[in-house]
């Protein structure tokens, strides 16, 4: 079952190209398939399309300096290397388990011209996080852009099995960390520059056996409506992309039920699950000048999925 690989299983044409979105990817039933927290992406089956063979860069990031976490795998991978094709370089954050994900997605930028830093660590604490940020800067040369995509996501079916330390640990995750991410990327933010947080479907409809989880989505979607109108004078724009159904690590890492697992997405009106590289376009909108008058709104990509 293992592929340990790091290309993709299907890819699609280029997102410019005039498709059916029912049929760009297809309809995937991934075999029953479970690993450790935080799992490799090169060890599931299909393996996610990152947007390797797909993603065409317009020089819309042309000079930026971004910091993405969770960029080894998944959303924050696709992400990565879109903003590299894009034209930015990009510090990328990770846990020490995952570099070999993380090695692909920095080979993926380097091919396209641009600086990759890896900065592994646990960014459940408020050292790491200052530590990570001041790094990035250091490295970049400054910074223009703050992805938060790194999240935690365990199913506990009865809240009497939600233990205190995994509420914890999905707050510190999901929420904490992109505070102190946020607070300690501030002084070096000038007018221009964009944050943007990843809620999820959650944030409006919670799953019961993921409350800690859903919890997390909500009070991120709403500490960025509030931050954004804080940060809009100073021209500093923060925005949220909220992604249904996609096919990566967080799911065969307890994140859903194993069992479930063929059946992942098929609950979509596009009747398919998302592939991280299509999530990859609203980051790079939200992150470039085109959205300037974009703020505090959570863009959701959820296949049609419906939110409030
Ligand atoms: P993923 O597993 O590929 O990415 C999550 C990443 O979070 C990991 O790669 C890891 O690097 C990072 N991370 C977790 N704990 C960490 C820690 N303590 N320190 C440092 N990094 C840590 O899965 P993904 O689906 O790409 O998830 C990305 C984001 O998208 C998450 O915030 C998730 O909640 C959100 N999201 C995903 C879906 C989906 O269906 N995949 C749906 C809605 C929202
Ligand atoms: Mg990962």
């Amino acid at each position: 079952m293992a592929s340990d690989q790091t290309a993709p299983d299907q890819t699609a044409p280029d997102q410019y190209v005039f498709s059916d979105p029912t049929t760009r990817y297809p309809r995937i039933s991934p075999p029953e398939q479970h690993q450790d927290e935080p799992g490799l992406q090169s060890r599931m089956t299909p393996v996610p399309d990152l947007g390797e063979d797909s993603y065409r860069g317009t020089g819309r990031l042309t000079g930026r300096r971004a910091l993405i976490t969770g960029a080894d795998s998944g959303i924050g991978a696709a992400v990565a290397i879109a903003f590299a094709r894009e034209g930015a370089d990009v510090a990328l954050s990770y846990l020490p388990a995952e570099q070999s994900d993380a090695d692909h997605v920095v080979e993926q930028i380097e091919a396209a011209g641009r600086r990759a830093l890896p900065l592994p660590g646990d960014i459940r604490t408020s050292e790491f996080c200052r530590l990570l940020v001041a790094d990035a800067v250091e490295g970049l040369g400054g910074l223009d852009i703050v992805v938060n995509v790194a999240g935690k996501q365990i199913v506990q079916e009865r809240l009497e099995d939600l233990s205190d330390e995994q509420f914890e640990a999905t707050f510190q995750t999901n929420v904490f960390a992109m505070f102190w991410i946020i607070k300690a990327a501030l002084p070096h933010l000038s007018a221009g520059s964009t944050i943007i947080n990843t809620a999820s479907l959650e944030a409006y409809t919670p799953a019961p056996m993921r409350i800690d989880y859903a919890t997390t989505k909500g009070a991120i979607n709403n500490f960025s409506k509030g931050l954004a109108q804080q940060l809009a004078p100073r021209g500093i724009r923060v925005n949220v992309v909220a992604p249904g159904p996609t096919w990566s690590a967080l799911q065969v890492t307890d994140g859903v039920p194993t069992e479930e697992l063929p059946e992942f997405g098929s609950e979509t009106p596009l009747g398919r699950a998302g592939q991280p590289a299509e999530l990859a376009p609203a980051y790079v909108f939200l992150a470039s000048p085109e959205s300037s008058f974009v703020l505090g709104t959570t863009l959701t990509v959820t296949g049609g999925m419906p939110t409030p």
